[in-house]
């Protein structure tokens, strides 16, 4: 898929919704069985709308309110929509133009990657990411990425300028790399 129908699948995930393919097993007579669902979300942009905060585990606890640490509140929700609204606004020559310069067509996919990567946080479907220190992508030598309090495997970044490659790493991998390393 090229960039510009990258960056439209991107684009209608904010203005459309999208599905998600689930599966999930269940106990019959012969045993577990898996059956498949198909879910339909809402764009992005409704839930940003409708968006009335998020009480994490982490702040019922009543954990301090260190970074990264305070759930996103439909304030957040409302910044991010300005946000996004800019965006679209200051993209919008680049995305209704299949024809546009490809470096801009990256530079706007990215852009839209990192805001749909926001909003995905805000709303619950994905933890909080961080980039990982001291490690790069084995197929291109991007940034690597990783949920923050590790709950997901590792996952290409890309470079500033190239999208990420879309490999995945093991994050238990890299931890017995790690130990391996330690041990002379
Ligand atoms: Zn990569």
């Amino acid at each position: 898929m090229d960039a510009y129908a990258q960056l439209q699948q991107c684009l209608a995930e904010f203005h459309q919704g999208w599905n998600e393919r689930r599966e999930y097993k269940i106990r019959t007579s012969g045993g577990l069985e898996i059956r498949v669902e198909a879910i339909r979300h809402p764009s992005l942009i409704r839930q940003l709308n409708t968006f009335q905060g998020r009480v994490t585990a982490r702040a019922e606890r009543g954990a301090p309110n260190g970074p990264g640490s305070r759930p996103p509140s439909s304030l957040d929700a409302l910044e991010l929509l300005h946000e996004i609204n800019t965006a679209l606004t200051a993209w919008q020559p680049v995305t209704v133009c299949e024809s546009a310069d490809p470096d801009d067509t990256r530079a706007c996919l990215r852009a839209f990657r990192d805001l749909r990567r926001r909003a995905r946080w805000l709303l619950g479907y994905d933890p909080p990411t961080t980039l990982l220190d001291g490690h790069v992508c084995d197929h291109c030598g991007g940034a690597l990425r990783v949920a923050t309090d590790w709950s997901t495997d590792i996952r290409c970044a890309g470079h500033p300028d190239t999208p990420p490659c879309g490999t995945e790493y093991s994050r238990w991998q890299l931890a017995v790399d790690h130990i391996k390393e330690l041990i002379p």
